[in-house]
């Protein structure tokens, strides 16, 4: 599917180029192109093994923006509660008493509707008040503390910088994947520096632009932004679906939006059209 998609974007004449070179402001963009960027968030081994590697082969100048505590073989909080709700025998949880408003008891029934709220809710809170809430949920999930990581396991560094030598580039998506605006200032200096730290030890040239842990318009601020500007990136990714306009000078480098990858080669044919439609609007 993936590689169907890319060569109906190649016939589609689109270009595509890094993130790095769209935020660039020494980069002369032609506007009569379509230009397209293909990002991938968090830095796990079917990623580096599998995606990228489709990617790299079409010369689609990816950039991974790599969580770097999983890559040092921290599971972030988002993917613990995803193995803690995958690996649970629950049939359902009193949630109210791990401190979540609203309906007491959570059914397990419908086991991606209950992780979305168990994450909806964690990714609200304070740091420390989310690695506790995070705790209590794998306590109370999973009491034998059996859980099935198999389907997180991180990519490693020998194979990041592999995978840069043929053309990959590599970011920051923090340490610990914390929503940026749930964070006190000095940690967020502390995710930039710890973890653009590592990149600089394992990476030869990692990428100068940033991509915001979870994304959404409520999980980065106005001081996040302002951060991130200071430690001298030169745009940074949000997870708000919408299509970045160069040209437009009301559009920010440090909030630039994405559209996920489409499901079906039916769905990436509507994309292909818009992009044609784009270009006509141009
Ligand atoms: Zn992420």
């Amino acid at each position: 599917m993936l590689e169907d998609f890319l060569r109906l974007l190649i016939k589609h004449n689109c270009t595509f180029i890094s993130v790095d070179e769209l935020l660039d402001p020494q980069t002369r963009l032609n506007p009569a192109k379509n230009y397209i960027c293909f990002t991938v968030d968090d830095g796990y081994e079917d990623q580096t093994d599998a995606l990228l590697p489709v990617l790299l082969k079409y010369e689609a100048h990816p950039t991974l923006f790599v969580i770097t505590d999983l890559i040092e073989g921290q599971l972030p909080w988002d993917a613990r509660i995803a193995t803690a709700v995958q690996s649970s025998q629950c049939k359902q949880l009193d949630v109210a008493a791990l401190g979540m408003p609203g309906e007491r008891v959570l059914s397990l029934k419908d086991k991606r509707q209950f992780r979305r709220q168990l994450s909806l809710h964690a990714k609200r809170l304070e740091k420390s008040a989310r690695s506790k809430f995070v705790a209590d949920i794998e306590a109370a999930l999973c009491p034998a503390q059996q859980m099935d990581v198999s389907r997180y396991t991180p990519a490693n560094w020998a194979r990041l910088a592999e995978l840069e030598s043929q053309g990959l580039v590599i970011g920051s998506h923090t340490c610990a994947h914390n929503p940026l605006s749930t964070l006190t200032t000095s940690d967020i200096h502390l995710e930039l520096n710890n973890s653009m730290a590592l990149l600089n030890q394992h990476l030869s040239a990692p990428s100068k632009v940033f991509c915001y842990p979870v994304g959404m318009q409520e999980d980065y601020d106005e001081r996040a932004m302002a951060v991130v500007r200071e430690h001298g990136f030169i745009g940074a990714l949000t997870s708000e679906p919408g299509y970045y306009v160069a040209s437009k000078a009301r559009s920010n480098a440090f909030a630039v939006p994405r559209l996920s990858l489409p499901a079906t080669l039916n769905k990436a044919t509507r994309y292909a059209s818009w992009l044609e439609k784009l270009r006509a609007t141009n």
